[in-house]
C-alpha cells in the first residue's frame, strides 16, 4: 500500500507509528492516543508546531503502525521500539550510566547490605539508585562502621566455623557462628534500614534508649559502645541534611540548551537528603523541550530504577498525567509527576537547572580538550580519517588456557560500553598470540562488512607483530578506508634525564613507530584506551578461570548436586575432610542416602579399590 492510502486508511485509536525511509529503515516511532488525527498532522502544514516534522516529511517514505488498546500501552510500545530501532529522529537515551542500589534480603535470617544493577520483584529491600560507585561505597563504609552487621558474603558466611576478624574488632556479632541471636539481628538490619532511608534521627533515638537502658543496668561496657556509635551517626547526620522540605523521595530534573544539544540534570532526593545527581548530553534533533522531556522521561522510567514519590520536572511534558498513572501502577503507590510555578519545589528545580549548566561548562572544557587531542592524533600519525570511533583490541590468556580477547569501543572519547565485545578463543588452542588477534580480528570485523559497521581507527595492543596481523585481516576483508595502529611499551628505554619514557605507536604507512613522551595528551588518550581494554580482557579472563577453579570433585558424582555439595563441604569443612571421612561417616555426619555414601567414598579411594581387587 503506497503512503498516501496508508494515511488515509490511518485508524481511530491508540498506537504507535513507525516512519521508516527509503531503505525501510525506521527513523522515528511516536505514539498517538489518536493515531489518524496524530500522523495526519505531520503532513499537513501549519498544523503541528514542531520544528523537525519538515526534516521528517522529506525523509518519511513509509508508515507502520502498532495498535493498542490504551494510550499508556502506547507509551510502553514506543519506549520498546525506540530501544529496539535507535531511529535517527528521536531523543535516543542511552543510559550506560551504571546505577547502583543496595539490596537488602530482609526475608533471609541473618541479611547484610550488598550493592546490586537490578532491582527485582523478590521480596528484598533495595536503596539508591546511587550514579556513581564512590557513593555507594561511601554509603555502605558508613553502614559497615557504625552498625555491627555481618559483612561476609554468602558463601563464606555458611562455611565459617568460628567468626572473622570483624568479630574480633566488634565491627559484627558473629552471626555466622550463632554469636547473635536472631531477634536481636533483626534489629540491627531495622537500624540499617533507618540510615538507608536516611531516617538517621529515628535511629539514634532508638539507639539512645538503648544507650540509658544499658547504663540504669549497669552494662557500662555497652552503654559506651552505643554513645561511640550515637556520635559517629549525628556527626553525619550534620553534614548531610541538605535544604529539604519533608522527607519524600524526588527525582528533580533540570537542563540547559546549547548549540542544539541539550544538558539534563537529576537530582536524587531520597528522604529529603540529596543522594546523588546523573548528567546527560542528548542532540536536540531539531524538536521542542517538550517533546524532549516527554521522550526522555518516558525512556528514563522504562529503565529497571527506582519510583520516587515525586518527579519534578521544569517543562510541562504533554505525557505528565500519562506518565503519572504509570509510575503510579508501577510502585503500588501514588507518584506525582508536577512542574512547578513557584515556592521551594521552584527553588529546587533552579538547583538543577544551575546544575545543568555546570555539566555544560565541564563538558566544553573537555570536549575542547578532546577535540584537540583528535585533532593532533591524525596529524602527528597521519591518519585518514578523524579518529572519532575507535575500537580497541586485547588478548589475555596464561599459558594459552582460558585465551580471551577483548573489544573495547570510545565514540566522542568516551567509552561506548554498549559496544564493547567479548571473544572467546575457538580456533587455538597453544600459546600464540598472533594467532589469536588474527581469529578475534577475523571474527570482528568480518560481521562489521557485512553489517556497515566499521570504526574510524582500530588499535591493537602490541608491536610491529601484531600489527602485521591486524593489517593481513584487513587485506583478506578487503577494509581500506580504517586506519589501524598498535600501541606498545617502551620497555626498558629511559629518557637522557633518566625519566622512563612513553609508549611507541606503529602504523603500516610510518617506516618507524613514533614515540609519544609519557606526559603527552595523545599519549594519555591512547594509553586510557589500551588499559580500559586490558581491563576488560583480564575481568573476562579471570570470571572464565574462576569458574574453572570453582570446580569441585563431588561435581564428577552423580547424584551429588549443589546443595548436597555445600552440606558435605560445611559438614566436613574441605574436599580433603571429605575425602578423609569413613564410608560410617559420610552416612551418619553427612548424612547421606547408601547409595550416595558409598559413590562419594568409591569415588575417593578408587585407586585404593581398584588396586585391591
Ligand atoms: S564475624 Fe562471621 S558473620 Fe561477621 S563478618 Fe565475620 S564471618 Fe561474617
Amino acid at each position: 500500500m503506497n503512503l498516501s492510502l496508508k494515511l488515509k486508511n490511518l485508524p481511530v485509536s491508540p498506537g504507535v507509528y513507525l516512519m521508516k525511509d527509503a531503505k525501510h529503515k525506521v527513523i522515528y516511532v511516536g505514539k498517538a492516543k489518536n493515531l489518524k488525527n496524530r500522523v495526519k498532522s505531520y503532513f499537513q502544514k501549519g498544523t503541528d508546531g514542531r520544528l523537525y516534522t519538515e526534516f521528517l516529511v522529506r525523509r518519511v517514505a513509509d508508515i507502520d503502525f502498532v495498535l493498542t488498546e490504551t494510550e499508556k500501552e502506547a507509551l510502553i510500545l514506543e519506549n520498546n521500539f525506540i530501544k529496539q530501532f535507535k531511529p535517527r529522529f528521536n531523543i535516543n537515551l542511552r543510559d550506560d550510566k551504571n546505577f547502583l542500589s543496595i539490596k537488602l534480603e530482609i526475608k533471609k535470617r541473618f541479611p547484610y547490605p550488598k550493592v546490586v544493577r537490578q532491582i527485582e520483584d523478590d521480596g528484598s529491600m533495595y536503596f539508591g539508585p546511587y550514579a556513581s560507585a564512590s557513593a555507594v561505597r561511601e554509603t555502605l563504609r558508613y553502614i559497615n562502621d557504625t552498625i555491627p552487621i555481618r559483612k561476609c558474603k554468602d558463601t563464606a558466611f555458611k562455611n565459617r566455623t568460628k567468626p572473622c576478624l570483624y568479630y574480633q574488632i566488634h565491627k559484627c556479632l558473629g552471626p555466622c557462628c550463632d554469636l547473635i541471636d536472631e531477634a536481636s539481628y533483626k534489629s540491627l538490619t531495622e537500624q540499617v534500614i533507618l540510615i538507608l532511608k536516611g531516617k538517621q534521627e529515628d535511629l539514634l533515638d532508638i539507639l539512645r534508649n538503648q544507650m540509658y537502658e544499658e547504663s540504669e543496668h549497669l552494662r557500662y561496657e555497652k552503654a559506651a559502645k552505643l554513645r561511640d556509635r550515637i556520635r559517629s551517626i549525628e556527626e553525619t547526620v550534620e553534614k548531610q541534611r541538605i535544604n529539604s522540605l519533608t522527607f519524600v523521595d524526588r527525582d528533580i530534573f533540570g537542563y540547559y540548551i546549547m548549540n542544539d544539544e541539550i544538558y539534563i540534570e537529576v537530582m536524587f532526593i531520597r528522604s529529603g537528603n540529596m543522594e546523588d545527581v546523573a548528567s546527560y548530553r542528548l542532540a536536540m534533533n531539531h524538536t521542542t523541550l517538550e517533546e524532549v522531556f516527554r521522550s526522555f522521561l518516558n525512556q528514563f522510567y522504562s529503565q529497571t530504577r527506582f519510583i520516587p514519590s515525586e518527579v519534578i520536572i521544569p517543562v510541562n511534558s504533554p505525557d505528565a498525567s500519562l506518565l503519572e498513572e504509570w509510575l503510579t501502577e508501577r510502585k503500588g503507590k501514588k507518584v506525582s509527576v508536577l512542574c512547578p510555578q513557584r515556592g521551594d519545589k521552584l527553588r529546587l528545580i533552579e538547583m538543577a537547572q544551575k546544575n545543568a549548566m555546570n555539566a555544560y561548562k565541564v563538558s566544553q572544557t573537555s570536549d575542547n580538550n578532546y577535540a584537540h587531542t583528535l585533532q593532533a592524533l591524525k596529524n602527528t600519525i597521519g591518519l585518514k580519517n578523524l579518529p572519532e570511533r575507535i575500537e580497541c583490541f586485547d588478548i589475555s590468556n596464561i599459558f594459552g588456557k582460558q585465551a580471551v580477547g577483548s573489544m573495547v569501543t570510545f565514540e566522542g572519547g568516551k567509552t561506548d560500553k554498549s559496544n564493547y565485545k567479548r571473544f572467546r578463543i575457538k580456533t587455538v588452542g597453544h600459546i600464540d598470540d598472533y594467532a589469536m588477534m588474527h581469529e578475534v580480528l577475523l571474527r570482528r570485523y568480518k560481521k562489521a562488512v557485512e553489517e556497515g559497521d566499521l570504526p574510524d581507527l582500530v588499535m591493537v595492543d602490541g608491536g610491529k607483530g601484531q600489527l602485521g596481523v591486524a593489517l593481513k585481516v584487513f587485506e583478506e576483508l578487503a577494509i581500506s578506508n580504517v586506519d589501524l595502529i598498535a600501541l606498545s611499551k617502551d620497555r626498558g628505554k629511559k629518557g637522557i634525564s633518566g625519566e622512563k619514557q612513553g609508549e611507541q605507536v606503529h602504523a603500516p604507512h610510518i617506516p618507524d613507530p613514533i614515540l609519544l613522551p609519557p606526559s603527552s595528551p595523545i599519549h594519555l588518550f591512547l594509553a586510557k584506551i589500551r588499559d580500559e581494554a586490558h581491563r576488560f580482557a583480564i575481568t573476562y579472563h579471570r570470571k572464565l578461570r574462576d569458574k574453572e577453579y570453582y570446580r569441585s570433585p563431588l561435581d564428577e558424582i552423580p547424584g551429588i548436586g549443589i546443595i548436597r555439595k555445600k552440606a558435605l563441604i560445611k559438614c566436613f569443612g574441605s574436599i580433603e575432610g571429605i575425602r578423609n571421612a569413613t564410608l560410617r561417616q559420610l552416612k551418619e555426619i553427612g548424612k547421606l542416602p547408601e547409595k550416595q555414601a558409598n559413590d562419594v567414598y568409591q569415588h575417593f579411594h578408587k585407586e585404593h579399590t581398584e588396586n585391591k581387587i
